[in-house]
């Protein structure tokens, strides 16, 4: 985040977490890039030690009671280390301690929250089964109810930190002959008799998350494992993308930012043809147009942060807001790195500098926690909704008007 724009406390929580970024071992991230390491318990363990796991979450339950942009400058600086690495700080303490907080029960709070943010366990989000995961509402993993229990059934794919978990967020239909709307319930399993994991993709990046498939065979839950309620799933979702998506924005700007300044160092110092390659335009354009980008997507992540955080604008807005840097901000740490490995040449290419790591690790960005086509599409529908319920009731100026024809009428023709 622009330091020019924090307050001291938050200039002292960013200096806070840039600490705990440079703690983490190098051995932790090249073992965790072989999958030496298919899940980084000692990670979590010391950023719950240092009080760095759910920056949003009451302190009553081991948080920092803080908001949207204190979030999103940890965030930045967590993703500086490993892309792997934020989303499993992501997923457990920010996604689905929310959601027990917003929608569980007390017993969950101090059951799951508690000891999650102490580093002590983990948990990680299922939403996505080998059908699909873009049709949310086409899920067919269920939940049967036997007595005050429920019997869950089914499958989900790629779930970070599936291969640590110790509890899972998992959707389940649990009124099938419902509207889309009303037919699902989200629980929290805990890893308990039924319930397995198994570590099998070989992913082109973020590895050693433990990202893995999880087999639900007549999972036996009580009801008040229930987040919201039975068949009230759909609310925890909707809430759930808001940190789903603009923490994997604001991860994302921090972990293509040491792409720019490897690139910056590395076309300071190269030469070719007796010059150093940063006065070549080809070279030291795309230098700074990344530089543009990263500023351009860090300042989508704090203006969407600031509206939440204000209270005033509206969930739609809200919501398009939230897409829209989730879809900015990834495309352009994608042509970012790319335009860092570019200008280091062959040597970018090579495990000789951790540039084609990143570009392995932030190209997740653009599908998981919805993909941007799906983020077009809340875009395109919110946009039109504000346009025609807001926008289009207050203009400023009816510039349409202004046009040296405007009044022509019979050639505005709309059908
Ligand atoms: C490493 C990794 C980690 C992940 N972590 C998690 C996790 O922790 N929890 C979890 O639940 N999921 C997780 N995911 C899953 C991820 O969120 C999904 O892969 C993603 O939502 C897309 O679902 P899908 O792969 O089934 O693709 P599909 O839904 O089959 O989509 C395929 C393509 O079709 C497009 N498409 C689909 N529907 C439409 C439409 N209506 N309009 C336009 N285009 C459309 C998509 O954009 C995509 O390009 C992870 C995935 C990976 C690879």
């Amino acid at each position: 985040m622009f330091d020019f724009i924090m307050t001291d406390e938050q200039k002292k929580l960013r200096d806070e977490a840039r600490e705990f970024t440079r703690w983490v071992p190098r051995d932790m991230i090249l073992a965790m890039d072989s999958e030496t390491i298919q899940f980084p318990h000692e990670y979590l363990r010391e950023a719950g030690k240092r009080n760095l796991l759910g920056i949003r979450i009451p302190r009553k339950y081991g948080g920092r009671g803080l908001g949207w942009v204190d979030d999103g400058i940890v965030a930045e600086e967590v993703g500086v280390a490993s892309y792997s690495l934020a989303c499993l700080w992501g997923v457990g303490a920010d996604i689905v301690c929310e959601a027990i907080c917003v929608f569980g029960s007390e017993e969950l709070k101090q059951e799951v929250v508690v000891p999650l943010l102490r580093g002590e366990v983990y948990a990680a989000e299922g939403l996505t089964e080998p059908r699909g995961g873009s049709d949310f509402f086409g899920a067919t993993t269920t939940a049967r109810k036997d007595g005050s229990d429920w019997i869950i059934n089914g499958q989900k794919r790629f779930i970070v930190g599936a291969e640590g978990a110790d509890w899972f967020l998992v959707y389940a239909v649990t009124n099938p002959s419902a509207p889309p709307h009303q037919r699902m319930t989200a629980f929290m399993v805990p890893r308990t008799s039924g319930v397995e994991s198994k570590y099998i993709y070989g992913l082109m990046g973020v590895r050693g998350g433990g990202a893995g498939r999880v087999i639900f065979k007549d999972v036996r839950v009580p009801e008040r494992y229930a987040l919201n309620g039975i068949n009230n799933g759909f609310e925890v979702f909707v809430r759930m993308m808001i940190p789903e998506r603009l923490g994997t924005a604001a991860m994302t700007v921090g972990s293509v930012r040491p792409a720019i300044e490897i690139a910056t160092r590395y076309t300071s110092r190269r030469k070719a043809f007796g010059q150093i390659i940063s006065n070549f335009q080809a070279v030291g354009f795309k230098v700074a147009d990344s530089a543009l980008l990263l500023d351009a997507a860090r300042s989508m992540v704090y203006t969407t942060a600031l509206a939440i955080d204000s209270g005033k604008a509206h969930p739609g807005r809200i919501r398009r807001m939230v897409s829209q840097s989730k879809k900015f901000v990834t495309e352009t740490a994608w042509e970012i790195a790319n335009n860092c490995m570019q200008v280091v040449g062959g040597i970018g290419y090579t495990n000789v500098f951790p540039l084609e790591r990143i570009v392995r690790d932030i190209r997740l960005s653009m599908i998981w926690v919805g993909t941007n086509e799906i983020m077009q599409m809340i875009i395109q529908n919110e946009w039109y909704k504000e346009y025609d319920k807001v926008l289009s009731k207050e203009p400023v100026r009816d510039v349409e008007s202004d046009a040296a024809n405007a009044g022509q009428q019979e050639e505005k023709v709309y059908e």
